[in-house]
C-alpha cells in the first residue's frame, strides 16, 4: 500500500463500508450503475498537458503503487517542469507577480480528500494536499496556514517565478492599460491573451480502486487571494470509488457554479458514458453563463474541459470547444480529441 494510507486503515474503511451496506443503494440516490464485482482495466485520463503524467501514473499502477500515489507522482512532473507555465514552478502569477497555487484530490477507497489554495513558494501544492488528505481532519488549506503546514513537512519555501513566467508578467503589467505609472512597450511584445492552465489526472487500477487530483497556478493575472475551481472537492476534481472520477481545467469559475467534478460522477452513476457525462455537464455550465460571458455568436468566451473515468476503466472528456485530451491506451498516453459542445469557427 502507499504512504497516503497505510493497509490498516484501508481495509478498515472498505471492510466497514461493506458491513454498513454503505456499497449498496442509499440515500435515495439510483443504484450506482458502475458498481464491479470482478476486475476494471487499468486507466488513466486527465489533462493534454499530463500525456507524461500518465505514463508514469500507469507504471506505479501497473507495480503495485496506490492511485493516489500514482495520480499525484504524474502531475508532479508538469510542477515541477520550469516550462508549463500553468503549474508548479513557473506558474504565471497573480497582479502583483506572485504565484499563488491551488491543488485538490482525492482518495477513493479511504473516501478521503485534501486541498491547498492560494498556497505561495511550495513548487508541488498536489503533494501538500495529499498530506492534508493523509494527516488531518480537515480538507482544505489555505493561504499562510497552507504554507506553514507544507514547511513543517519538509517542504522548501522557493521562489516560483522563473525568469520566464516574470518577463511575462512584467510585460502584462506594462500593457495593461493607459491609466498607470507603466509605460506601455511596442505592440509587438504585448501579451495579448489572459492564459489558463491545469493539469489534472484521474487514475483507476485493476482492482477498480480510483483517484483524481488537480493542481494549478490558475488564471494568470487574478486578483491576489482569488482561488478557483482545482482546491474545490467536486469542481476541479471528483472521486467516488463505487462510480468514478471526473476533473476540469478552464475557466474555474464556471466549474464551480455546476460543481462540475462532482456532477460528471454523478451522471456516470446513472448510467451515462465518461464523455457523454462531462458533455452533460457542459451544458449545465452553459445554462448557468451570464451573458456578459457569451459571444456575440452564442458560445461563451471561455475554455472548459472535464475529464472522466469510471470504474470500468472507460475513459472520455468534452469540452465547449475541439480541444484535446490525455489518455492511456493500454500501452501508453496518447492524445485524442475531446467530444465537444460548439464548433470551432473557421
Ligand atoms: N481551472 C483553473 C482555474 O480557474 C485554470 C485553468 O485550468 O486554466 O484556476
Amino acid at each position: 500500500m502507499s504512504d497516503a494510507l497505510s493497509r490498516r486503515e484501508f481495509l478498515g474503511v472498505t471492510g466497514a463500508a461493506v458491513a454498513a451496506g454503505r456499497l449498496e443503494p442509499s440515500h435515495g440516490f439510483p443504484a450506482p450503475a458502475l458498481l464491479l464485482r470482478s476486475a476494471s482495466r487499468p486507466m488513466a485520463v486527465g489533462s493534454l498537458n499530463g500525456l507524461r503524467g500518465i505514463n508514469l501514473a500507469m507504471e506505479l499502477v501497473s507495480k503495485g503503487g496506490d492511485t493516489l500515489d500514482a495520480a499525484v507522482e504524474g502531475v508532479k512532473i508538469q510542477e515541477l517542469d520550469p516550462a508549463d507555465d500553468s503549474v508548479g514552478y513557473g506558474g504565471l502569477p497573480n497582479e502583483e507577480g506572485v504565484v499563488q497555487l491551488d491543488a485538490s484530490c482525492m482518495h477513493g477507497p479511504t473516501r478521503r480528500a485534501g486541498a491547498v489554495g492560494a498556497l505561495e513558494n511550495i513548487k508541488t501544492p498536489s503533494a501538500v494536499a495529499r498530506l492534508v488528505l493523509k494527516y488531518t481532519n480537515h480538507i482544505l488549506l489555505v493561504g499562510e496556514g497552507a504554507k506553514r503546514f507544507a514547511l513543517s513537512y519538509g517542504f522548501e519555501e522557493e521562489d516560483l517565478l522563473t525568469p520566464a513566467s516574470r518577463e511575462k508578467w512584467l510585460r502584462w503589467r506594462a500593457n495593461r492599460g493607459n491609466a498607470d505609472d507603466w509605460l506601455d512597450v511596442p505592440a509587438d511584445e504585448k501579451m495579448v491573451e489572459r492564459p489558463t492552465g491545469t493539469v489534472n489526472l484521474n487514475v483507476v487500477n485493476a482492482a477498480g480502486d480510483i483517484s483524481s487530483v488537480t493542481t494549478t497556478s490558475g488564471l494568470a493575472w487574478k486578483i491576489p487571494g482569488r482561488v478557483g475551481d482545482s482546491p474545490i472537492v467536486g469542481a476541479g476534481q471528483y472521486t467516488d470509488n463505487d462510480v468514478g472520477a471526473a476533473g476540469s481545467t478552464g475557466r474555474g469559475e464556471s466549474n464551480i457554479m455546476v460543481c462540475g467534478g462532482f456532477l460528471t460522477v454523478e451522471f456516470m452513476r446513472r448510467g451515462m458514458s465518461p464523455t457523454d457525462a462531462c458533455l452533460e455537464t457542459l451544458k449545465r455550465v452553459i445554462a448557468m453563463t451570464p451573458a456578459r460571458l457569451l459571444r456575440p455568436d452564442g458560445p461563451p468566451a471561455f475554455g472548459l474541459t472535464f475529464y472522466a473515468v469510471n470504474k470500468r476503466g472507460e475513459a472520455g472528456a468534452a469540452s465547449i470547444q475541439p480541444t484535446k485530451y490525455a489518455v492511456y491506451d493500454g500501452t501508453e498516453a496518447v492524445a485524442r480529441d475531446t467530444a465537444y459542445l460548439y464548433p470551432r469557427k473557421k
